[in-house]
């Protein structure tokens, strides 16, 4: 059934010239509205991202393709048949739970957010900051999340095919143009309005709503936060720079200075990869749950003294 889906499992390729069309029609409301939400450089910057990201996944995904055919040919649990549309709904809730995982743990865990900090990096929110996408991602081994799907009998190509909807549903979420949608669908599904929560550096809304498609793995696993005036976007300790490489690599550059910083136990080493973002031996730096602690203790006590 599969064979010849092989190349057209690649569907991003094609989404590419809607991508561009969507872009410049926002950036046309953009102008009308004066509402300047792109900036020149900025919207480079994420489109040369975006590219970067899609030459080297395209090749990449050969690769990854490759061990995940070989885990379905040698290690597949079960073998699921396509022709039924139960077996997709299940397969399209189990990758859409992956992903919520994942994009969790990037968050959670320095060694993937170097990576996942790329598409955190704008301090603008349009559908350009969509295409602002990591390079090292795949290197890093972030497609190992996904591996149970072949091992449960998902055919690598499906595996493929329902990570690039993911990343193309994800696609329309990236804009202020859209504010709210019907209750139901912004109950069920990640909207523009939930993901520009993602999108903030304010502590109340950091490390929230990490839903691919579906939200309700936010409203299940109590990482659901509704969007409450707008954001600042961007991160709590911004990159500010504009150059593609800086933007791709400077945080692996400073997990190796920290990782390298004299007179630290092995311990504090590891935790300057595996431990949290922000987190510092001699606590320079913040977390997000400690700027979240913080902010709450702030309201607190302003709270207090007005009563
Ligand atoms: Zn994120
Ligand atoms: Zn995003």
């Amino acid at each position: 059934m599969f064979e010849n889906l092989e190349a057209e499992s690649n569907i991003l390729i094609y989404a590419v010239p809607f991508f561009v069309v969507f872009i410049f029609f926002e950036l046309w409301i953009d102008l009308r509205e004066s509402a300047k939400s792109y900036e020149a450089r900025d919207t480079i910057s994420s489109l040369t991202m975006g590219l970067g990201n899609l030459l080297i996944n395209t090749s990449a995904k050969v690769f990854v393709l490759g061990i995940f055919w070989f885990i379905y040919d040698n290690y597949r649990l079960f073998t699921l048949d396509f022709s039924y549309l139960w077996v997709w709904i299940f397969v399209f809730f189990a990758e859409d739970f992956t992903y919520y995982w994942f994009h969790r743990i990037s968050h959670s865990v320095r060694y993937f957010w170097a990576s996942h900090v790329v598409h955190h990096s704008s301090k603008r929110y349009n559908l350009s900051t969509a295409l602002r996408q990591t390079w090292t991602g795949t290197l890093a081994g972030g497609f190992l999340f996904w591996a149970w799907l072949p091992i449960m009998g998902v055919h690598p190509i499906v595996v493929g095919i329902l990570q690039s909807t993911s990343l193309i549903y994800q696609f329309w979420i990236h804009t202020e143009k859209i504010v709210r949608l019907p209750r139901f669908i912004e109950f069920l599904f990640n909207t523009p309005s939930h993901h520009r929560v993602h999108h903030s550096s304010e502590p109340r809304y950091l490390d929230r709503n990490h839903a691919g498609i579906l939200i309700i793995w936010d409203r299940i696993f109590r990482t659901f936060v509704p969007e409450n005036g707008r954001p600042t976007y961007g991160l709590t300790v911004n990159i500010d720079s504009f150059n593609p490489l800086v933007i791709a690599f400077n945080e692996w550059g400073t997990i190796l200075s920290d990782f390298f910083t004299n007179g630290l136990s092995i311990r504090n080493r590891m935790m300057y990869i595996f431990g949290p973002p922000g987190w510092s031996h001699d606590n320079s730096r913040k977390t997000s749950k400690e700027l979240r602690l913080e902010e709450e203790q702030l309201n607190q006590s302003i709270k207090s003294q007005k009563e």
